[in-house]
């Protein structure tokens, strides 16, 4: 058991931005570290809160009112988090948060939304809203897929050094036009599945404690293997499974 290893994450803007059980994201990630025996240090950040330095940051969604209200105190700590990027912190957004990661996001009404530029993507509101299961494939993962559910309006484009994240088998993912799901610049993750995603997905929360713990401790970090029968039969249940 790795009892001396430890995690710190930051849950940003919980109370505002967690639409559909996002906060599963979290509870994944805290259980999947407490079976190792890994510390799971939990920093809740909410609205006008200076945001620490952690290992691993997590933001869920939220409809537009919500991320209208969070944007502002994100847009005012953008250098910190680029600055945390850049020395290779884990970032996980979704939908919402997701686009907030980018450069802006200009809602169907109202004010644009300036994001930190954590990756190099834009978000623009589409008149279509895309509701329904999401199956994409990915590069870097075993399995290769990645599932959930989308309900989204907001149009994401990824451009320069920030690439997709997966491909779509089923499902609209980031605009509905290029084929493109979710993104990923360094350690910086975006997806628009919804689901929640990391327990059905459970080699990527793995993927991303592995991330965080190495660059926390500097060194090569195995993680002991879980028995994910039941995450991947909740997996193997929306692979393909149609819009
Ligand atoms: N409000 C954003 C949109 O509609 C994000 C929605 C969400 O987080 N599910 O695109």
């Amino acid at each position: 058991m790795n009892k001396e290893l430890k995690i710190s994450v930051g849950h940003l803007y919980p109370k505002q931005l967690n639409l559909y059980g996002d906060m599963g994201n979290i509870i994944s990630l805290k259980m999947r570290t407490k079976w190792r025996g890994i510390e799971f240090d939990y920093n809740e950040i909410n609205p006008g809160d200076k945001i620490p330095p952690c290992d691993l940051y997590f933001i869920g969604g939220g409809q537009d009112k919500e991320q209208t209200e969070v944007a502002k105190y994100l847009y005012e700590q953008k250098d910190f988090l680029i600055e945390k990027r850049n020395e290779g912190a884990v970032f996980l957004g979704i939908c919402g948060g997701y686009q907030l990661f980018g450069h802006y996001y200009q809602p169907f009404e109202g004010e644009k939304l300036l994001g930190t530029s954590l990756i190099d993507a834009y978000t623009v509101a589409g008149k279509k809203r895309f509701i329904g299961n999401v199956t994409a494939c990915t590069a870097f993962l075993k399995p290769s897929t990645l599932v959930g559910f989308e309900n989204h309006s907001g149009l994401t484009y990824i451009q320069g050094n920030t690439k997709p994240l997966a491909i779509l088998t089923v499902g609209n993912g980031n605009n509905g036009q290029d084929n493109t799901e979710g993104a990923r610049f360094k350690n910086v993750f975006g997806t628009y599945l919804h689901g929640s995603l990391l327990p059905k997905n459970p080699h990527l929360a793995d993927y991303l404690i592995k991330l965080a713990l190495e660059n926390r401790y500097h060194d090569e970090i195995e993680l002991a293997v879980l028995d994910d029968k039941l995450e991947y039969i909740a997996h193997r249940a929306v692979v393909g499974k149609d819009y």
